[in-house]
């Protein structure tokens, strides 16, 4: 048997008459930027998310720093993040002129750990992102309470969390803003980069949307400089499609994932991913710990399982970052479970015979 860390061809397979007539009417009716389908996208999603306002952006890195602009983050400013994500988190705040001042993660639900967030808080600091890593929601009303004691914003790293829920709230629904991706192998997956963001507020709202349109809601009427950050009509017409699954595919994750706790129980070998009280999980990825950890990808390699790492090091000591200076000690959490996380393959299409092929092999090895 072959598992693929992240299968799209079998979800194309399942949509591929409405995928394949949306592609074509976006060609025959040449509305390949702005127009009705990128309209229809960003109504469709503000709906479904139950927001007031949707943004398509390019991708949800500049969903990211589109909001801090817009807030008006810049230089001398500090944005308060995890240690542990994907770089699109903390290099955005630095292109704002700001300085990410990482947190570590917490040892049982790694995402943001919030009882070490306010010593890090100073007189620059102006906002927290907190990413929901893996669709495990953080505590987020505890980091919203935080912020709103020193009067600072909360920016959510939803790319991993789609409908991911706290207390049946949606992630990115309890800061001034939320962010999200729809890279191809995010739960919410276009065929090529796309992203967009979400707020209930009319003012930020606009703000971002003439910043990621060169500065102009009206074409040719520039209010200030902006970027060009678009989220094009095929990307579009393939999201609307696809947003009419995503409630059952997440429904599917957490079936699957599940499925693998359920081999995983009662074994000294394997610790499984927890969910946070009163949360829904939305299993963007499934992370186990593990001793071992590179000899067991190897082994689970030959016998035909991909496997990843989310992420091989904290963003701390990447060397993009080595001119802070960051210890060890300073994110001991992140800097020992680095060589312990492994994610493995989780998708609404896989099929329990594959999971239960992956999770015995898993055993097998320790055995
Ligand atoms: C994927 C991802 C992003 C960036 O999204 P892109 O669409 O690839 O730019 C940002 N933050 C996190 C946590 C992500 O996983």
């Amino acid at each position: 048997m072959t598992i693929p860390f992240v299968d799209l061809k079998t979800q194309y397979k399942n949509l591929k008459v409405s995928i394949d007539t949306a592609i074509g009417n976006v060609i025959e009716e040449t509305a390949f930027i702005g127009g009705k389908y990128i309209i229809e996208f960003e109504e469709k999603f503000a709906r479904k998310y139950g927001v007031k306002h949707f943004v398509s952006t390019a991708n949800g890195t500049d969903s990211l720093y589109i909001i801090m602009k817009s807030l008006g983050i810049g230089p001398g400013d500090e944005v308060i993040t995890v240690a542990n994500s994907w770089i699109s988190t903390s290099e955005t705040i630095t292109q704002c002129g700001a300085k990410p001042v990482f947190v570590d993660i917490d040892p049982d639900y790694y995402t943001i750990d919030e009882t070490r967030i306010e010593e890090k808080i100073t007189s620059r600091t102006k906002a927290i992102i907190p990413v929901h890593l893996y669709g495990q929601m953080c505590e987020i009303e505890k980091i919203k309470s935080i912020a709103d004691k020193y009067n600072l914003h909360v920016i959510e790293d939803c790319a991993q969390s789609h409908f991911s829920k706290y207390k049946n709230k949606k992630a990115g629904t309890f800061g001034i803003a939320g962010s999200f991706s729809f890279y191809p192998g995010k739960n919410l997956g276009a065929y090529g980069d796309a992203g967009g963001l979400i707020t209930d507020d009319d003012e930020l709202a606009l703000k971002c949307k003439m910043f990621a349109r060169h500065g102009a809601l009206v074409k040719h009427k520039h209010k200030m400089e902006g970027i060009n950050s678009r989220l094009d009509g095929l990307q579009a017409a393939i999201l609307s499609v696809k947003l009419d699954h995503i409630e059952e595919w997440t429904a599917k994750r957490i079936e699957n994932a599940a499925c693998y706790s359920q081999i995983f129980q009662n074994n000294d070998h394997v610790i499984t991913p927890l969910v946070r009280d009163n949360s829904v999980h939305s299993f963007h990825l499934y992370v186990i710990r593990v001793k071992k950890r590179n000899d067991l990808q190897n082994y689970l390699s030959k016998k035909g399982i991909e496997t990843a790492i989310h992420y091989p090091s904290p963003l701390p000591f990447l060397e993009a970052y080595s001119y802070l200076q960051h210890k060890r000690k300073d994110f001991p959490v992140s800097y020992h479970y680095k060589e312990q996380i492994l994610s493995l393959p989780l998708y609404p299409e896989l099929k329990y015979d594959q999971i239960s092929y992956i999770a015995e092999s898993i055993l097998s090895f320790y055995k």
